[in-house]
């Protein structure tokens, strides 16, 4: 394996996935691993709409931790097994977030933008009525609201993830026009002293690039980013650590020469 470490994946205790959390270890394992991280969601405040069930990705952190504790004994000495989240970030919920992240002992917290303005741009919702353009600058300005506001976090995750959702008849992404933006949400992750998830959900998905593409990948590594953490974002053991192989290509050719597992919310480098 290319890289042996995965850092974003989610097992049942997310509201998206049914895989039990031995079942992605063992397959971790199988695939020769060093490192896992779960990072299931908490997305509080999430506008469930007729879409889903209320509560869905309300994590109930506590029976996590159990099952996550219990398998980190039973598994010990075979893989690295960290304890973490994906944290979805609204601005008005920024100190609720913070109290969150204070009450439990993660390891490693990603910070994802999933909603924008009472929207997940997962939906085709989102996109109704106005151009492709301005649905994408809108995802942009929240993440920048969010990274002013919150700061609780390592990574932030799939940092383009609109890009994954965008309507069929879209014109490719280019990050081109909002670069402003999205230039001003890498200094501010950079000067933090945060990092990136280098997400390969979309490449296994068909999508050419992985989230974030190759230009806010060069861009970042330019302005002195150097913490990228790899992650499938896996739902299921079949997942796990797809991508990998084309990723630390990527990675590579956009002048990277690491990547991060984290310790106790700390950056461990790798040669890549
Ligand atoms: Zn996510
Ligand atoms: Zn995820």
């Amino acid at each position: 394996m290319s890289i042996p470490a995965d850092y974003h994946l989610h097992s049942c205790h997310s509201g998206d996935s049914e895989a039990p959390v031995r079942d992605m270890i063992t397959r971790a394992i199988s695939l020769g691993l060093d490192q896992m991280c779960f990072t299931e969601h908490m997305d509080m405040n999430y506008p469930y709409g007729s879409h889903l069930a209320p509560g869905t990705f309300h994590l109930d952190t506590d029976s996590y931790m159990k099952d996550f504790q219990t398998c980190r004994s039973a598994f010990d000495g075979r893989i690295g097994l960290h304890f973490g989240i994906e944290l979805g970030l609204q601005p008005q919920i920024a100190d609720r977030n913070s109290r969150y992240i204070r009450t439990y002992p993660f390891e490693f917290v990603i910070a994802s933008t999933h909603v924008c303005n009472g929207k997940d741009p997962y939906y085709p919702d989102y996109y109704k009525g106005r151009s492709t353009e301005s649905a994408i600058r809108e995802f942009f300005e929240c993440t920048l609201e969010n990274v002013i506001t919150f700061h609780d976090y390592d990574v932030y995750g799939h940092l383009d993830y609109i890009v994954r959702y965008l309507p069929k008849d879209a014109a490719p992404f280019s990050v081109t026009p909002y670069f402003d933006l999205v230039d001003e949400i890498l200094h501010r992750i950079v000067a933090g002293g945060k990092g990136l998830d280098l997400n390969t959900k979309a490449l296994y998905s068909g999508l050419a690039e992985p989230n974030p593409c190759t230009d806010i990948l060069k861009r970042y590594y330019e302005i002195g980013g150097r913490i990228l953490t790899f992650g499938s974002d896996a739902h299921s053991p079949e997942n796990i650590a797809r991508g990998f192989d084309s990723a630390r290509e990527i990675a590579l050719s956009c002048g990277f020469t690491r990547y991060c597992t984290f310790e106790n919310r700390t950056p461990v480098f790798h040669t890549l």
